[in-house]
C-alpha cells in the first residue's frame, strides 16, 4: 500500500513537473497594430480631394474593434501650414479632432512651433497628445524642455512598447528661430545612443518616430545600424510627404504622404518567450471615402466651421480672375509673387522669399482669399531692410531661398546672382521668418533701417487681385 502510494505521488509529481516545464516552454504571441499618419497639416475637413478625418475615424474604428492592441502614431507637423480652419483657430480645431480620434504619440514637427511655444503647449494640452523629442534641449541646462520628453511607454496586456521621438535636426532654421530661442538640437545618432539602451531595459517593443524624410533616414544619417542593434521594430518618418514603406534589417521605415489622404497600417507580432518581435508587416493605405453616417468628428468640424463662418464668407468671395496656372517651384510663380509685393511696397527694389513658404499651385480661374491663404499658409509678416548687394549675393547661394529684382523698365526679373551689383544698397522686402534666421538666412546681422510692415505675406497678392481683377 505504502509502495503504491509512493508510486502514485511520484507520478503526480512528474505530471506537475511536466505541466510546469511545458508551461514555461510555451510562448505566447501578442499582436500590435499601429495606425500611422504624418504631416497631417490640419487637413481634417472633407472635400473633393480629401476624405477627411471623420472618414478616417470610421476606418480606424473598424480596426480598433477587430484588433486587441492598437496604437495611434503620427510623424508630426499636425496643425500648422494648414487650411484656414486650422490656421484661424491656431490649430485648436485640428487638436480637438485628434483628441476625438484617440490618444496619439508624435515627435515634435517643425511646424508645431509656428504659432509660438505657448500655443504649442496649449494645443498639446487640448489634444491630449504626447509630443516627444529626445534631441531638443536647453542650451543652458542641457535638459529637455518641460513641454516634451525623450520617450514614452505604453503598457498593453502582456507587453510594453517604448516610443522615442526625434525633432527634425534642422528645426532651428525650419521655424522662426525666435520660437525656439535658448534651445539646441543634438544629432539623431547621439540621442538614439543616449536613450535606446534605457528604453530597451524597460520595453518589449521599440519604436522610433523621427520628423525627417524617410529617404534621408535610409541614407544620410548613421542610424540604421542603431535600429538594428536595438531591434527597433518600427520607424515612423515624416516632413517630406513621401511614400516610403521599406524594411531595413528588421526595422520597418514608413512615411505615408500627407494631409490625412493616406495612412500606414503596421502589424507586429511579439513572442514573449523569445522576447522579440518575430514578424512584422506594413502597408500604406488610402483614406478611401466610405458610406457612413455623420459622427462626432463631423460635429467638431462643423462647429468650428460655424465659428469662422463670417471670415470664411469673406474669404470665399471672388476677388479676381487668374488667366493661367502657376506651378510650385517654377520661377515665373515666384516672380509673380514678388511682383505683388513690389506693388504694395513700391520703394523696394529687391525681394527675398523662401521656397518652403509657397505650399500649393495657383490654378487659373476665379480667385478668392481662401485660395491665396492656402498657397501661403503662414503667419509671416513682411519686413523691409537695406542690404548691400554683396551680402545678397552670399544669401542667394542658399538654394532654399530665391530673389527677384525690379529692372530699370520696372519688369520683375527672377534674380540671378550675376545681375546683383555688389556695391549697391538694395531696399529689400522679405518675410520676418527669413529676417529672423529661418532657412539659415543671416540678413539680420547685415542690414539697416528695418521697417516691420505688420502685413502678412499673403496680403499683397490679395490686394493685387482686388486692384487688377483680371490677372494674366
Ligand atoms: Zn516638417
Amino acid at each position: 500500500m505504502f509502495f503504491i502510494r509512493q508510486k502514485f505521488t511520484l507520478i503526480l509529481m512528474t505530471l506537475i513537473f511536466l505541466f510546469i516545464s511545458s508551461e514555461s516552454n510555451f510562448s505566447k504571441n501578442y499582436k500590435l497594430t499601429i495606425l500611422y499618419t504624418n504631416d497631417e497639416h490640419g487637413w481634417v475637413e472633407t472635400d473633393s480631394n480629401h476624405a477627411g478625418a471623420a472618414n478616417l475615424y470610421e476606418i480606424w474604428n473598424n480596426v480598433i474593434k477587430q484588433e486587441e492592441n492598437v496604437l495611434l502614431l503620427s510623424g508630426g507637423d499636425n496643425f500648422a501650414a494648414a487650411p484656414p480652419l486650422s490656421m484661424e483657430t491656431k490649430g485648436a480645431s485640428t487638436m480637438d479632432v485628434f483628441k476625438a480620434l484617440g490618444h496619439w504619440v508624435a515627435p515634435i514637427g517643425n511646424h508645431e512651433f509656428d504659432f509660438g511655444v505657448s500655443v504649442f503647449k496649449e494645443n498639446q494640452r487640448r489634444s491630449n497628445m504626447t509630443y516627444l523629442s529626445a534631441n531638443i534641449e536647453s542650451e543652458s541646462t542641457g535638459l529637455v524642455p518641460d513641454y516634451t520628453r525623450p520617450y514614452t511607454m505604453k503598457q498593453f496586456n502582456g507587453f510594453k512598447v517604448g516610443i522615442l521621438g526625434l525633432a527634425n535636426i534642422e528645426t532651428p532654421s525650419l521655424t522662426n528661430p525666435n520660437n525656439i530661442k535658448g534651445l539646441q538640437l543634438r544629432t539623431y545618432e547621439e540621442s538614439l545612443k543616449k536613450y535606446l539602451p534605457e528604453i530597451k531595459e524597460k520595453a518589449d517593443i521599440l519604436i522610433v518616430l523621427i520628423h525627417d524624410c524617410a529617404n534621408k533616414i535610409l541614407t544620410d544619417y548613421a542610424v540604421l545600424s542603431l535600429f538594428d542593434e536595438y531591434n527597433v521594430a518600427f520607424v515612423g518618418a515624416g516632413h517630406c510627404h513621401q511614400f516610403v514603406n521599406q524594411k531595413e534589417n528588421n526595422s520597418i521605415i514608413l512615411e505615408t504622404g500627407s494631409y490625412l489622404r493616406n495612412y500606414g497600417r503596421v502589424e507586429l507580432t511579439y513572442d514573449d518567450l523569445k522576447k522579440e518581435v518575430i514578424s512584422s508587416n506594413s502597408l500604406i493605405l488610402d483614406n478611401v471615402k466610405i458610406e457612413r453616417k455623420l459622427n462626432k468628428i463631423d460635429t467638431i468640424i462643423s462647429n468650428y466651421q460655424k465659428e469662422i463662418e463670417v471670415s470664411q464668407a469673406i474669404n470665399r468671395k471672388v476677388i479676381g480672375k487668374l488667366e493661367r496656372d502657376y506651378t510650385r517651384d517654377k520661377d515665373d510663380y515666384y516672380t509673380f509673387i514678388c511682383k505683388t509685393w513690389f506693388e504694395s511696397f513700391p520703394k523696394t527694389d529687391f525681394a527675398l522669399l523662401n521656397r518652403g513658404s509657397i505650399r500649393q499651385d495657383l490654378k487659373k480661374g476665379d480667385i478668392n482669399i481662401s485660395a491665396i491663404k492656402l498657397i501661403m499658409p503662414f503667419e509671416n509678416t513682411l519686413y523691409l531692410v537695406d542690404v548691400k548687394g554683396s551680402n545678397l549675393i552670399d544669401e542667394l547661394k542658399n538654394k532654399k531661398i530665391i530673389g527677384c529684382y525690379k529692372s530699370s523698365n520696372n519688369t520683375i526679373m527672377y534674380s540671378d546672382i550675376k545681375e546683383i551689383q555688389p556695391d549697391k544698397t538694395y531696399r529689400i522686402i522679405l518675410p520676418d521668418f527669413l529676417y529672423c534666421g529661418g532657412d539659415k538666412v543671416s540678413i539680420k546681422s547685415k542690414c539697416e533701417n528695418l521697417e516691420e510692415t505688420k502685413l502678412n505675406y499673403q496680403e499683397p497678392m490679395i490686394n493685387y487681385f482686388i486692384k487688377y481683377k483680371i490677372v494674366k
